[in-house]
């Protein structure tokens, strides 16, 4: 059975769904995007990824296509038509179609596109319960890392190169401290410290990471926020991930290094059951 996608005011069969060949998200990656969670039928912090997709829109002096409370009806009638209970909900928003040319058109109307991904089990992952090993590779993104955009070739290849090299994803390095995955925020833990670099424009602002520090600083937790170099990272007691379709992801391995027993920590399992508890109860 085809889905059902939303394109700029219409629920359409997949196959029927389509974009103008001008359009800047595809010749100029001059569009932005969120992904948000579904579990149990339910959107998780809508209301996170609803701001920070005006932040980006606002950064980049892009028109919204539409409300936030719009935006969360087309969330909720395409989890409901095409009957999801886990899974991603996909949204872009791009300058929209104009001839080809550098400057920002004057006016153009913003293009909207959502579409769902089933993914049964989503929160019971059996990967959580064994982590994920990464590699360490160079960050040689732009410099507004801030903004969600859609121009992720380089996280592409980053991902790639993982793969080819036998493990999970890859952690990004610059001026010799980590700054995030390829798609998520990355971050260790020593002495029951948890440490993941400051906000800034190197880095996404991670959705999940911020519901995350807040739970970590309610449970007592002490979180510092600073950068880590790779090596300080193998010498960690434990490092996860987090990202709004993996939640909380241990790490047990950096380029080879075991960390711990090599299994995944007390810290991330922790804050993992922590946040789908209290995530779920929130959820809209
Ligand atoms: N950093 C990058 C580069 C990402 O692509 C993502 C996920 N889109 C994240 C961090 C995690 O952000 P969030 O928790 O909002 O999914």
């Amino acid at each position: 059975m085809s889905r059902t996608v939303y394109v700029n005011g219409e629920y359409l069969p997949e196959e029927d769904a389509k974009i103008s060949v001008f359009d800047r998200g595809f010749l100029m990656a001059d569009g932005v995007y969120e992904v948000t969670s579904v579990l149990d039928g339910k959107l998780i912090d809508f209301a996170g990824h609803a701001k920070r997709l005006q932040r980006s829109l606002d950064e980049l002096e892009m028109a919204a296509p539409c409300t936030a409370d719009e935006l969360l009806e087309i969330h909720r009638q395409l989890v409901r038509v095409n009957e999801v209970e886990d899974g991603l909900i996909y949204l872009q928003v791009t300058r929209g179609a104009a001839d080809r040319d550098f400057a920002y058109p004057e006016d153009a109307e913003p293009s909207l596109v959502l579409f769902t991904q089933a993914k049964p089990g989503l929160a019971d992952n059996p990967v959580a319960k064994k982590g994920i090993k990464v590699i360490s590779i160079d960050d040689i993104r732009w410099g507004r890392r801030d903004i969600k955009t859609v121009q992720l070739l380089y996280p592409s290849m980053a991902k790639m190169a993982a793969k080819k090299a036998g493990v999970d994803d890859a952690w990004l390095v610059e001026d010799g401290v980590v700054t995030e995955g390829t798609s998520n925020n990355a971050y260790i833990v020593k002495d029951g410290r948890i440490i993941t670099r400051q906000l800034s424009n190197d880095i996404l602002h991670g959705i999940t990471r911020a519901a995350v520090l807040r739970f970590a600083a309610e449970a007592q937790m002490k979180v510092e926020e600073r950068a880590f170099t790779i090596a300080e990272a193998q010498d960690a007691d434990e490092a996860f991930i987090t990202s709004a379709s993996s939640f909380v992801m241990p790490v047990v391995e950096i380029d080879g290094a075991a960390l711990g027993a090599g299994t995944p920590g007390p810290v991330a399992t922790r804050l993992r059951d922590i946040y789908l508890d209290e995530m779920r109860k929130a959820a809209v």
